[in-house]
Order: structure tokens, then sequence, then C-alpha cells
């Protein structure tokens, strides 16, 4: 299922939020690429749909829909944290270095690896963050 303004408008609504025009800016800002953008990439492509878009609401918008599991947030391999729409559901990210392209694969089959985890420290594995990083098909035929 893509995710249109419509139904991210929807899981908001279903969380109580309402599409207040900065969250609007900020989600037409998220639809418009599959790439990860940063607060402050979210900001400008935002102003164009609310002139007055913040930072700071940004930033707030953003932790707000990390909450409820709209957006994603993803670590780049230059240290930088871009966010991008997130999918219902277990999944992963798969980013190139270079042109921060996303591929989102879902479940990860770390089954195995984590009850072993789970086996040699006792722990209960609530969690695991997984990142893949690596050279998209397109990339890899640049010198
Ligand atoms: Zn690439
Ligand atoms: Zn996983």
């Amino acid at each position: 299922m893509t995710a249109t303004l419509e139904t991210l408008a929807q899981q908001l609504r279903e969380h109580g939020h309402k599409l207040t025009q900065p969250r609007c800016a900020v989600l037409h800002a998220l639809l418009s690429t599959a790439k990860p953008l940063s607060p402050a990439e979210i900001q400008a492509l935002g102003q164009g749909f609310c002139a007055d878009l913040g930072l700071v609401t940004v930033y707030r918008t953003l932790e707000l829909m990390e909450e409820i599991e709209l957006v994603r947030p993803v670590h780049l391999a230059d240290g930088c944290h871009g966010y991008v729409l997130a999918t219902p559901g277990h999944t992963h990210h798969v980013i190139c270095e270079r042109c921060h392209a996303v591929i989102e694969i879902s479940g990860c089959g770390m089954g195995d690896f984590l009850n072993f985890v789970a086996e040699r420290t006792g722990y209960r594995i609530t969690g695991h963050w997984l990142e893949i990083s690596g050279l998209c098909a397109d990339c890899q035929h640049i010198p």
C-alpha cells in the first residue's frame, strides 16, 4: 500500500491528532521523495505548503509522527539523520551510501540470532535496530 496524504492523515486521526497545516506541510515534503530527508530539508520543502513552517515545529512534528510510527528515522553513512515515511509492520532499510536511495525490506530473518542473544544474555529481547548500507545498482556504475 502506498502512502498518500489521505492515508497518512487517517493514521494521524486514528491516534487522535489533527492534520494541522504544519503537519500537512511535513507530510507533503516526505511524500515528495523516497529518500531520507533531514529536518532542515523537510522544513525547506514544507515551506512550499506552509510558508512559516519553523524548524522547531518540524522537530516536534517528526517526534510525534515517529511515536505513532508514521515516520522512521534513518541513519545515513555520513552520520546524519534523516526521516522517511514508515510502512506499517516490521521492516528494515537498505540505504545507498552515495545517493541515499532507500529500499524497504519487510521482515529480516533475525529470529534465530535474537533467540541466540536471548539465550546467551538471559534478556527478553524487545526490539532491534538494523540498517544495511551499500551502493545501489545505479551508483555501482559510477567510477
Ligand atoms: Zn545510489
Ligand atoms: Zn528485524
